[in-house]
């Protein structure tokens, strides 16, 4: 890879209680859209782990023992710090990731900020249980307090959306934490930290370790004094943190991979769904967690559906993800363009169909971007349920399209896949997307929309896409511990 010549390497420090610490190596970050070298980021391990995990220890008994209210005052302060500066966040984040300027804009940061203040005013109103026993004199309450220190580590596709997504929970809860976003796209968790004092934030409370997976992620889970990870990842990364974890019986919340259905029966509002469905697979270039990836169409409407789709498609601009009018960014990395690229050639040498997109379409790039990880929304047909492309997250602009004729027919193949995390029903016939949306095995069913959220709501997955839920209620009882007091009168 050649570095950018014109501009320093910008150099990430560990933020570790309340100071940025130089690290003794570094691992490089690439601009996807370029394919250049321009940030290092900190290579920590066990030693800045180690660090952060004590200046977090240390800040927890101040930090714990403040009122809700007064963390509260703390969070919508960094929430308005965060959006103060939004266009340079959005600008940082699109570099670093790939994603277009638009989406994260529009999406991250906004995002972002809401985190903040969604749970400065949640952690408001929360009441514990009270019950009376008068037969013996008793009565009985719960009580709720932090747990201590937190690990959270976060992936690399929704960088700060994700990783303040943990620390606004973990802190307005009272826990101080240790948080270690992905090597890939560490950017705007470093821009946060130069926020956090002057939002109030006392030095210690969130600390953040920069570095990779195997060496700083797995410090960070097996330190004993880390008594709860929560992590958003991919389910093989879950299932080595699990049993890293076990010895210490670690509290665990794990928000993984997905393999999305949109089921489109024949009496769907096309004008809504064609649109819909392209942006829930195709947008920030296929990687989301929640983005469709096997799309089943009742076969009445299949050929029409089919055409539109593809249509549809085809409009998606992809190109330099600084350029507004662009729709589809570059992936994150070369590694992850070549493993989504195969993904299209295994289809192929099965005999599916490619109908637009990877080696059907012509992909014209501006010069600066010519060595980007740019790769064209694609739609396969004629694909199996059992090949891998049906079965497998790609976790990039790849969905496939197959057809279906009854309704118990297609819950089945929607629920053939070792995933649960999310699913969009198609159809105006109320009493049907309700019967669907119960038989699904999914975490969350969207019906006539996509991504449409309310945080007070539980988020998560079931079989392989996860373990817990967040959302106010249940974030708040994954980061605190209750107990129940008994007294008798
Ligand atoms: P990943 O599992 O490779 O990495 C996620 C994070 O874990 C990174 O910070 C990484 O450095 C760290 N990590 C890697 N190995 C580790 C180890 N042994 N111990 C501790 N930490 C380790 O995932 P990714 O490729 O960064 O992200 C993509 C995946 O995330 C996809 O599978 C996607 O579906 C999933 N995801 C899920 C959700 C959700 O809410 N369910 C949201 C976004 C992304």
């Amino acid at each position: 890879p050649t570095m950018a010549h014109s501009q320093a390497l910008l150099v990430l420090e560990n933020f570790i209680g309340g100071k940025f610490v130089p690290c003794s190596s570094y691992v490089d970050s690439y601009n996807p859209s370029t394919g250049d070298v321009y940030c290092r980021v900190p290579d920590s391990g066990k030693e800045e782990v180690e660090a952060a995990v004590k200046a977090a220890k240390d800040a927890f008994p101040i930090w714990s023992s403040k009122s809700p209210l007064e963390r509260s005052q703390i969070l919508n302060k960094l929430a308005d710090l965060i959006e103060h500066d939004l266009e340079a966040f959005a600008q940082a984040e699109s570099k670093d990731q790939g994603k277009t300027i638009t989406f994260a804009r529009t999406v991250d940061i906004p995002r972002a900020v809401h985190n903040f203040r969604f749970f400065a005013s949640s952690i408001l109103h929360h009441v514990t249980e009270c019950t009376e026993m008068p037969s013996m004199d008793c009565m009985h309450y719960t009580l709720r307090a932090p747990v201590g220190v937190a690990g959270l580590i976060s992936p690399w596709n929704l960088p700060l959306y994700l990783l303040t997504w943990k620390i606004a929970p973990a802190i307005a809860c009272g826990n101080t934490v240790v948080a270690k976003p992905s090597e890939m796209t560490s950017v705007t968790a470093w821009m946060m930290c130069k926020l956090l004092e002057k939002a109030g934030v006392p030095p210690g409370v969130v600390n953040v370790v920069f570095g990779t997976g195997a060496k700083a992620g797995e410090a960070l889970v097996c330190h004993p004094e880390v008594p709860l990870i929560s992590f958003t990842g991919s389910t093989l990364t879950a299932q080595r943190i699990t049993e890293r974890s076990a010895p210490h019986c670690k509290r665990l919340s794990l928000e993984l991979g997905g393999k999305n259905p949109a089921i489109i029966f024949d009496d769907a509002d096309l004008s809504q769904c064609i649109p819909t469905t392209v942006r829930s697979s195709f947008a920030n270039q296929g990687e989301i967690c929640l983005c469709t990836s096997r799309i089943f169409v009742q076969r009445g409407i299949y050929s029409e559906f089919l055409k539109r789709f593809v249509a549809e498609a085809k409009k998606w601009k992809t190109g330099n993800p600084s350029d507004p009018t662009v729709d589809v960014g570059a992936l994150i990395s070369k590694e992850h363009l070549e493993k989504v690229r195969n993904y299209v050639k295994k289809a192929q040498a099965e005999g599916a169909r490619v109908l637009c997109g990877e080696g059907v379409d012509p992909l014209a790039l501006p010069p600066g971007n010519q060595k980007g990880y740019f790769m064209l929304p694609t739609v396969i047909t004629e694909v199996k349920d059992e090949s891998c492309c049906m079965q497998e997250e790609i976790f990039g602009p790849v969905t496939c399209v197959v057809a279906f004729d009854t309704e118990e027919e297609v819950i089945k193949r929607a629920n053939g896949v070792k995933y649960g995390l999310a699913a969009t029903v198609w159809s105006s016939n109320v009493g049907r997307v309700h019967r669907v949306a119960h038989r699904l095995q999914s975490g969350l069913v969207w019906t006539n929309c996509w991504l449409v959220r309310d945080l007070n709501l539980p988020f998560g997955g079931m079989k392989a896409s996860g373990i817990g839920r967040e959302g106010a209620k249940d974030s708040y009882e994954f980061f605190t511990e209750v107990k129940t007091i008994t007294i008798k009168h």
